[in-house]
């Protein structure tokens, strides 16, 4: 099996401990792949590549912006060419359906092409600014952060990896960039692009390795310039605290527990299958799933029958064979997810679907667990407060519109949210009230480059995607020039 190794200064090379992991594919359990398993050591060459690369050569940030526009572009038009191996690595990977897997991968291509667009985009602006010191013309420009340290999670590798890396490149940044240990494969074919499309050696750095080492060491190297993470909150807490020794700058996408509010007049089958969405795409692993229905009473026991019976006769299998659910990611992460079914039992809300490990046919060794409903939930149990991240839902009433926002907003997360009704007034009203950042009105978890994405509380602070997606990756310089050179007559000539 070939080793994936690092990407440091243009060169692929094993950790330099000589540290390897076995990466594997959790619908059965298998050994896919052997990675580089770095440390510090390979984080302080990667970071020292990337700091040559801005601060001495500074090749990517000075080059030309057509010239980066059409290397990025390129990493675009590679990554189409390898689409559907890009889309079996995360399959293999991770587990979801290769449908999806697809889909990410389409996402990703358009994440690099539309910021290949952005560097083309006027920014900056112009003031109109007093005259006590003569006459002036103020302006700014955005410049490029410097070192960017970025760390992914697993639920959406490639995907992940092209949100962060897009607009770092498209700024000018350069990248010390570290994917999660489950699932770093399709980051070592990124890279393998990258580099093919003629992105200057030392701007890109891959660093593979554990949480607790490279990606603390990234969080807390004074050479990095700013640190960029998606993963929980209990990890963006930790790398927010290391941050602060050279008080680099931060981005945080962490966690959620997203309400899903269904009034009575809602298209009822439509309801049914945006929440099947909401919380089963992905496996449910998704940041933002809509994992707390929160329901008008009236229609409570029609609509978890049909969701019970739909979410039954969802099929669970390998994701090449396209299934409606893969694997979750790894085995641990299955335990985690069990353990959270059996408090909810212990807890008193009622099971009304699934609750429990699949192991049929080719799932014996893989890790799957069936679409779960709790019914009969209340706002002090534990599968109600914390994100399981797995394809687990909880059911909450309510009997007026105050009370359905009160119980959205009674969670210490802000990522998302949704509304479902035919009546449209009370749409806006309601969403305008749930205090997350990324909100769908008659639908759930669709999402597009072009609209910022973030939360707001503990789900994190700033933006990825859309225009602030790019201002994250850039500093603000303000430029004032006097038009009139010459003293200023501000202290008399004694
Ligand atoms: P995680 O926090 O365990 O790990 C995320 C990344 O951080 C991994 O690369 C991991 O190796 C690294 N890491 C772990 N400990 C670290 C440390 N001490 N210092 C620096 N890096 C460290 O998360 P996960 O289990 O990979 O992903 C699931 C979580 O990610 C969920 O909470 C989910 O909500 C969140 N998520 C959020 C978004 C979003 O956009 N808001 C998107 C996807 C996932």
């Amino acid at each position: 099996m070939e080793l994936r190794k690092n990407y440091i200064n243009g060169e692929w090379i094993p950790a330099l401990s000589g540290k390897t992991r076995k990466i594997l594919n959790p619908a059965n359990g298998e050994v896919i792949a052997e990675t580089a398993e770095g440390n510090e050591e390979d984080v302080k060459l990667a970071v020292s590549a990337a700091k040559e690369a801005f601060y001495g050569t500074g090749e990517w940030r000075r080059m030309d912006s057509q010239k980066r526009a059409d290397i990025i572009l390129t990493i675009a038009a590679i990554m189409e060419e390898r689409k559907e191996e890009l889309a079996r690595t995360d399959t293999l990977d991770n587990g979801k359906p290769l449908r999806e897997a697809e889909g990410d991968v389409d996402d990703a291509i358009h994440c690099f092409r539309y910021y290949a667009g952005m560097i083309k985009a006027p920014y900056g602006g112009v003031y109109d600014v007093n005259d006590n010191f003569g006459q002036m013309h103020s302006y700014t420009i955005h410049e490029p952060v410097g070192v960017c340290g970025q760390i992914t999670p697993w639920n959406y590798p490639l995907l992940m990896a092209a949100w962060k890396i897009a607009p770092a490149l498209s700024a000018g940044n350069c990248i010390v960039f570290k994917p999660s240990t489950n699932t770093p494969l399709s980051s070592v074919i990124l890279f393998e692009i990258m580099e093919k499309a003629g992105v200057p050696k030392g701007t890109v750095n891959l660093v593979m390795g554990a949480g607790g080492s490279v990606g603390h060491e990234i969080a807390a190297s004074s050479d990095v310039d700013m640190v960029t993470f998606t993963g929980s909150t209990e990890v963006g807490q930790d790398i927010a605290r290391s941050a602060i020794a050279n008080l680099k700058k931060v981005g945080l996408e962490l966690g959620g527990k997203s309400p899903n509010v269904i009034f009575a007049d809602a298209d009822f089958e439509g309801a049914v299958e945006w929440a099947m969405i909401g919380i089963f795409f992905n496996q449910g692993e998704v940041c933002s799933a809509g994992s707390r229905i929160i329901i008008e009473e009236s229609i409570k026991d029609k609509f978890v029958t049909r969701l019970a019976e739909r979410a039954n006769a969802m099929t669970l299998g390998n994701g090449l064979d396209n299934p409606d659910m893969g694997p979750l990611v790894s085995e641990s992460h299955m335990n985690t997810v069990l353990k959270y079914i059996e408090t909810g039992k212990e807890e008193g809300a009622t099971l009304v679907c699934g609750g429990c490990r699949y192991t049929e046919g080719d799932c014996v060794n893989g890790y799957f667990v069936r679409p779960t409903i709790f019914d009969n939930c209340t706002r002090d149990m534990t599968i109600v407060r914390e994100e399981i991240f797995g394809p687990v839902v909880t059911i909450q009433t309510f009997k007026t519109e105050a009370e359905a926002i009160k119980l959205s907003n009674d969670t210490i997360y802000g990522l998302a949210g949704a509304v479902f009704t035919k009546d449209g007034s009370r749409a806006l009203r309601v969403v305008k009230e749930i205090r997350a950042g990324i909100t769908w009105i008659n639908c759930y978890n669709p999402t597009y480059n072009e609209a910022p994405w973030g939360g707001y509380k503990m789900s994190g602070y700033g933006r990825e995607l859309g225009i602030q997606g790019l201002e994250e990756y850039q500093e603000v310089k303000q430029i004032n020039i006097n038009l009139n050179p010459g003293i200023a007559g501000w202290y008399e000539e004694r």
